[in-house]
C-alpha cells in the first residue's frame, strides 16, 4: 500500500509541477511518521523515501534506534523535526535531526545555536511562520520575521535554510492557496530586505489535503502523513 501511495503521490507532484512549469526534482517528500511504527518507516524507505518527519523528539530517537538495529539499514535517511520543539528537548533533537522545521522564536533559535556549538554542529533550521490566526498555535508573525532573522543571521551554529508553515485545516485545498502564497512572498521580502545574503532555498508547506496547491505556489518540501501511510 505504501509503495502504491508513493507512486500516486509522485504522479500528482509531476502534474502540479507541469501545471506551473516547475521541475519535479525540486520537490522533496517528507514522510511524516508520527504515530507510525519503525516497520512502516522501513516500508516507505524501501519504496524510495529518504526523508522522515517526526513531531516528537523521543519518538524519533526510539524509531531511529529500531531502524538502525534491523538488517536492512537506511543510513541515508534524513530526519526532520516538524513538531513544536521545547527548549529542554533541543539537546536531544540536535543528535538526530538534519533539519528542524519548527523554529518559532528567537529564544528557541538561540538555544539551538548554543547547544549546536557544544557539539560542533551547524544545525539547519526553518523558521515557522503563522500565516493564519486560526491555523497554528505556533510560528512567528509574518511582520516580525525580518527582525528576528536579522538577529539570527549573526549566530554561527545555525543555518537558516528556509521557511515553514502549517495552513488551516479546511475542506477545500484552494482555500489554502493564500497562505502558501503569503509564505513565498515573505521569502522574497526577506531577500529584498538584505538580512540574508542569499535567497532562502526551502519552502516547507503542503500536507496530504493540499500539497498539490502548495507545489503550485512554490513548495520545495511537502510534509505527507496520511497520503503515504493510509489507504487512499
Ligand atoms: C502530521 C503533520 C503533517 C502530515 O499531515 P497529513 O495531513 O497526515 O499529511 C505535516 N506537518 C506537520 C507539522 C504535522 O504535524
Amino acid at each position: 500500500m505504501v509503495k502504491d501511495n508513493i507512486s500516486k503521490i509522485n504522479e500528482r507532484i509531476a502534474q502540479a509541477c507541469f501545471k506551473v512549469g516547475r521541475d519535479p526534482r525540486q520537490i522533496t517528500i517528507v514522510a511524516v511518521a508520527k504515530g507510525r511504527t519503525a516497520d512502516e518507516i522501513q516500508e516507505a524507505a524501501t519504496a524510495g523515501i529518504s526523508d522522515i518527519g517526526e513531531n516528537k523528539v523521543q519518538d524519533a530517537l526510539l524509531k531511529y534506534r529500531q531502524l538502525m538495529s534491523t538488517a536492512a539499514r537506511h543510513p541515508s535517511i534524513r530526519w526532520h523535526m516538524v513538531g513544536h520543539l521545547q527548549t529542554n528537548k533541543v539537546k536531544d533533537a540536535l543528535r538526530l535531526f538534519d533539519l528542524i522545521h519548527s523554529v518559532d522564536s528567537l529564544h528557541l533559535a538561540q538555544e539551538i545555536d548554543k547547544q549546536a556549538y557544544k557539539i560542533d554542529k551547524v544545525q539547519d533550521i526553518l523558521i515557522e511562520i503563522k500565516t493564519s490566526e486560526e491555523a497554528a498555535k505556533f510560528g512567528l508573525k509574518p511582520e516580525e520575521t525580518i527582525g528576528v532573522i536579522k538577529e539570527l543571521a549573526q549566530l554561527k551554529n545555525i543555518n537558516i535554510a528556509g521557511l515553514m508553515t502549517v495552513a488551516p485545516l479546511i475542506d477545500n485545498p484552494e482555500k489554502s492557496r493564500p497562505y502558501f502564497k503569503m509564505l513565498r512572498q515573505l521569502k522574497d521580502k526577506i531577500y529584498e530586505s538584505g538580512v540574508m545574503k542569499e535567497q532562502l532555498g526551502i519552502l516547507s508547506m503542503g500536507m496530504t489535503d493540499d500539497f498539490a496547491v502548495a507545489i503550485e505556489e512554490g513548495a520545495t518540501m511537502v510534509r505527507l502523513g496520511r497520503a503515504i501511510f493510509e489507504e487512499q
